[in-house]
C-alpha cells in the first residue's frame, strides 16, 4: 500500500547554495502558540521555493534525514518541480507514495509509514514533510508526533481545504474501526508552506469542498471576505483569501490552542453536516458539499428561531451556488436529528449548534434535544416559532 523512492541525493547545483527567497508578496501568517509558534507562508508559486524556505527556517540540514510523505496523485503531477526545489536549496530526502483516499488515514497505513521511516533510519533529528491534502497531513502529522516520541514536520497542504482548514491548528489523527479520526493528538508543524497555484490541478469537486469552508469562515467572521466570495478570484485573489482563511484559523487556534471554546465557532454547519455525510455513507457527499448544506440548515434555523438576521440564508445560499454548492439538503429533519444526537462534539445530552446572528458574526448555543427537533423541523417545514 505504500513504497519508497530511492533515495534522492543532490549534490551542488549551480547558484543553489546562494538563492534568496525573493518572493516579496508571501503572505507570512505567525501563529503563535503557547508553547510552539509556527508561521505559514503562502503564496502563488511558492513551490519553487520550498527548499530554501525549509532550510531558512529550520536550520542547515547537514545529516538530516527527511521522508517526504505524499499520495500517488500529487507525486505524479510534482515531483519534479518538488525535487528542483529541494535540489536548489540542497536538501535530500527520500519520498515515500501512498495511495491516494481516506482508507489509508488507518492503523495500517500508520503502520506503513513507521516502517517506511525504520528502513530510511529516520531518527529524532529527522524532519517529516507532509505534501499532499487532508489525508495525508493528518497521517503523517500524527506519525511525526509520535515516531520517537515526536520529530519535526513541515506542512504542505495541496487541497484547498487542507490549504485553509486541516493545515492549520495543529490536529492530526488516524481513523479506526469505530470510527473517523477516533486517534489523534495536537502536534504543531515547524512549518506550513502553502501554493495556492497547485490548486490548479485540483479535481473541481475537491476545490468546491474547500469552498465550502472558505465560505464558512466569512460567514462566522468576516463579511468582507464573504463578499470578497461574490466574484471569480484571481489567482492574487485566491492567495488573499487563503490567506484570510488561515489568519481567522490561527487567530482562533491561538486564543484556543486544545479546542475547548472559541475553536466551536469554526464547527459552523458541521453538526449537520457530519449527520449529511453520515447519512450519505461518507460517498454521497464529501465534506465540503456536507457542510455547504448544514450552513444553510443553520442560517435558516437561525432565521426561524428569530435570532439570525433575515435574508441571511438567502445570500449565503446565492453565494453557496456561486461556488457550484448545493445548499438543499435531501434529508428529513427527523433523520438529521437521529444522527446529530451521536456527535462527538456533543456533550452532555445537548446539541450544540453555531448559528449566525449576521453574516460575519457567529455564536454557539446548546439545545436539548426536544428544542432542538422543533427548531429544525420548523427550519424545514417552514412554521414559524
Ligand atoms: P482533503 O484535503 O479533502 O482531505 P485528500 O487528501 O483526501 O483531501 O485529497 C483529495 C484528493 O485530491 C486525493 O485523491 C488527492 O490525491 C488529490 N489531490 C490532492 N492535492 C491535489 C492537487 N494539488 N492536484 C491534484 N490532485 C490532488
Ligand atoms: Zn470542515
Amino acid at each position: 500500500m505504500y513504497m519508497y523512492m530511492n533515495p534522492v541525493f543532490f549534490g551542488i547545483i549551480a547558484g543553489g547554495s546562494d538563492r534568496k527567497v525573493l518572493v516579496a508578496s508571501m503572505i507570512t501568517q505567525r501563529v503563535a502558540l503557547k508553547e510552539a509558534g509556527y508561521d505559514i507562508c503562502i503564496e502563488d508559486g511558492l513551490i519553487r521555493d520550498f527548499g530554501a524556505l525549509i532550510r531558512e527556517r529550520l536550520g542547515e540540514p547537514a545529516e538530516r534525514e527527511t521522508a517526504l510523505v505524499t499520495d500517488r496523485n500529487v507525486w505524479d503531477r510534482y515531483e519534479r518541480a518538488i525535487s528542483a526545489s529541494f535540489a536548489r536549496a540542497e536538501l535530500k530526502f527520500r519520498a515515500v507514495v501512498l495511495n491516494p483516499g481516506e482508507e489509508n488515514k488507518s492503523l495500517t497505513g500508520l503502520g506503513g509509514l513507521y516502517d517506511a521511516f525504520s528502513e530510511m533510519q529516520l531518527r529524532r533529528d529527522g524532519l517529516v514533510v507532509a505534501f499532499g491534502g487532508g489525508v495525508i497531513g493528518d497521517l503523517a502529522g500524527f506519525a511525526a508526533a509520535t515516531w520517537m516520541r515526536g520529530v519535526r514536520y513541515v506542512q504542505i497542504p495541496t487541497t484547498l481545504l487542507a490549504q485553509v482548514d486541516s493545515s492549520v491548528g495543529g490536529k492530526t489523527a488516524v481513523n479506526t474501526n469505530a470510527g473517523k479520526n477516533l486517534a489523534g493528538v495536537f502536534y504543531q508543524p515547524s512549518l506550513v508552506l502553502t501554493d495556492t497555484a497547485l490548486l490548479s490541478t485540483l479535481p473541481e469537486r475537491e476545490f468546491r469542498s474547500g469552498m465550502a469552508e472558505v465560505i464558512k469562515y466569512g460567514a462566522i467572521r468576516s463579511k468582507r471576505l464573504f463578499d470578497s466570495l461574490k466574484k471569480e478570484l484571481s489567482s492574487e485573489a485566491l492567495r488573499d483569501c487563503v490567506g484570510e482563511c488561515c489568519a481567522i484559523k490561527g487567530g482562533i487556534a491561538e486564543r484556543d490552542e486544545y479546542d475547548n471554546g472559541e475553536r466551536m465557532l469554526l464547527n459552523f454547519g458541521h453538526s449537520f453536516g457530519h449527520a449529511i455525510e453520515k447519512l450519505g455513507g461518507f460517498r454521497r457527499y464529501n465534506h465540503g458539499e456536507a457542510v455547504a448544506m448544514g450552513m444553510a440548515l443553520a442560517a435558516e434555523t437561525g432565521e426561524r428561531m428569530g435570532l439570525t438576521a433575515r435574508g441571511s440564508a438567502e445570500e449565503l445560499r446565492g453565494l453557496l451556488s456561486f461556488h457550484g454548492l448545493d445548499a438543499d439538503c435531501p434529508y428529513s429533519p427527523a433523520e438529521l436529528s437521529a444522527h446529530m444526537e451521536l456527535d462527538k462534539k456533543n456533550s452532555g445530552g445537548v446539541v450544540r449548534l453555531i448559528l449566525l446572528t449576521t453574516l460575519g458574526n457567529a455564536f454557539a448555543m446548546s439545545l436539548d434535544p426536544c428544542e432542538f427537533s422543533r427548531a429544525v423541523g420548523a427550519a424545514r417545514e417552514g412554521e414559524v416559532f
